[in-house]
């Protein structure tokens, strides 16, 4: 090595070392200090998770909480509050996600909402991951709707920005379909039907009954009453690829065809005239009790069915009804569970609501495309409704995506939400919250 001294007097180079000496030390220091401030906020990072955790004790998800915590503390909210009184926008298609609140049982379990819906139209989803290692982070997958509805939305609310548009569809010659989509569990029949009270259902609260109120409110009109137009109910189940009159004491099995002129024909079905909503309330009842009697127990059937109920509108010379608006609470889209069921029937049953929940999904894309090529005969429940996705601009759909808010929901509820995207692709919103 040279000798970097070199040429300098013994004084020079002594001072040289010194200062050398001197900067090493500084730095040596430096980096001590360094150390110990590192210490001192690790310590105190230790030391506030300690105090989280004493705040919450015992629960397994207090990091997410937290995190969540901070994240929804960044940013703004303005979620769908006020009841729209002239109407929402009519579009051909809409979808819409419902978020229901956390149930009694969640919180006792101390499951965490991993849900925000910070607009009227935008969602996201925490999703609790693991780096490689094994750092926590959230996941955040943002969506984009037609309509975001959150836990404090009511069964109103979410009416009359979905299935109250479409009611009119009925008095202009169409078809209007509104679809309850998502897990079991995760509120569709709340929505549809109404709110439950323990295992008491109060019907005249869903979307059935508030969509009855107002067919009846149109239909009274004298424009109406003097041409004689008629309302009639039905109310079926599609169960694996059988039909089943649920207004029919016996409820027997239906059979589906389609006659000369292509229409679908469910034969012997039960329409039942009716004049006023408490008519339509004691069907809904009836329909719902049938629905859910049986071997197995209520949820497990009702969760493996799509149940169908419809008004039609009839004028004295018309050709089969003149309108319908059809509303139907699917089957759940829970089905990873049973392609490794034992049970041979649970398999097929799954392998059949995914076939027809698929095919929904083609049904109605294909109607917003205007295509004349309809994959309806792909299950039951597109054949059944056939009439909703043909006859072009006339016809319109809404599809209500219900979740579930909890963490242990996330992967159901991804794909739900990726299933509605799918339905309608809107384009998703802009990252505005870092
Ligand atoms: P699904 O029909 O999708 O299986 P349910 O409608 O039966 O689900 O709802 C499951 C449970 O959650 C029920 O006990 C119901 O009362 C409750 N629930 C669902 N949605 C809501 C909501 N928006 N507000 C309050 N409770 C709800
Ligand atoms: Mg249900």
């Amino acid at each position: 090595a040279r000798n970097i001294n070199a040429g300098c007097s013994p004084q020079q180079a002594q001072a040289k070392s010194n200062i050398r000496c001197s900067s090493v030390v500084r730095e040596v220091e430096r980096l001590k200090e360094q150390r110990e401030q590192r210490r001192a906020r690790q310590a105190e990072v230790r030391l506030q998770k300690t105090a989280l955790r004493r705040q919450d004790p015992g629960n397994p998800n207090w990091e997410v909480s937290v995190m969540l915590r901070k994240y929804r503390e960044s940013i703004s909210f303005s979620p769908l509050r006020s009841l729209d009184p002239n109407g929402a926008a009519v579009q051909q298609i809409t979808v819409c996600v419902r978020k229901r609140p956390m149930s009694r049982r969640e919180l006792k379990m101390k499951n965490v909402d991993i849900i925000t819906v910070p607009t009227h139209d935008s969602l996201i989803v925490h999703e609790f991951r693991h780096k490689v290692d094994l750092t926590k982070f959230l996941e955040h997958h943002r969506f984009r709707f037609d309509y975001t509805f959150d836990e404090q939305c009511s069964n109103a609310l979410v009416y009359d920005h979905t299935a109250r548009p479409l009611i009119r569809t009925m008095f202009e010659g169409g078809n209007a379909t509104c679809f309850a989509y998502g897990q079991t569990g995760s509120g569709k029949t709340h929505t549809m039907g109404g709110e439950f009270c323990g295992k008491v259902q109060d019907c005249r609260g869903g979307i059935y009954a508030m969509a009855a109120r107002d067919v009846f409110e149109e239909v009274s009109r004298p424009e109406y009453r003097q041409m004689g137009a008629k309302i009639t109910c039905s109310f079926f189940e599609i169960y694996g690829s059988k039909v089943f009159d649920l207004l029919h004491p016996e409820k027997p099995l239906l059979r589906v065809l389609e006659d000369g002129r292509q229409q679908v024909v469910v034969v012997g079905l039960t329409e039942m005239p009716v004049t006023k909503v408490e008519d339509v309330l004691r069907l809904i009842e009836l329909g719902n009790r049938e629905r859910t009697s049986g071997q197995t127990s209520a949820n497990a059937k009702s969760s493996r069915s799509h149940a169908v109920f419809q008004m039609a509108l009839h004028l004295p010379d018309s050709w089969g009804p003149f309108g319908k608006c059809s509303f139907v609470d699917l089957a759940g889209n829970e089905r990873g569970a049973d392609t490794q069921s034992a049970d041979r029937q649970t398999r097929i049953e799954g392998a059949e609501i995914n076939k027809s929940l698929l095919a929904l999904k083609e049904c109605i894309r294909a109607l917003s495309r205007q295509c004349h090529h309809l994959p309806f005969r792909g299950s039951k429940l597109t054949q059944v409704l056939r009439d909703s996705f043909i006859g072009g601009k006339k016809n319109r759909t809404c599809m209500i995506a219900m979740i579930s808010p909890a963490l242990t929901c996330v992967e159901n509820t991804l794909n739900t939400l990726r299933y509605a995207d799918r339905v309608k692709e809107l384009v998703a919103c802009k990252d505005d919250d870092g």
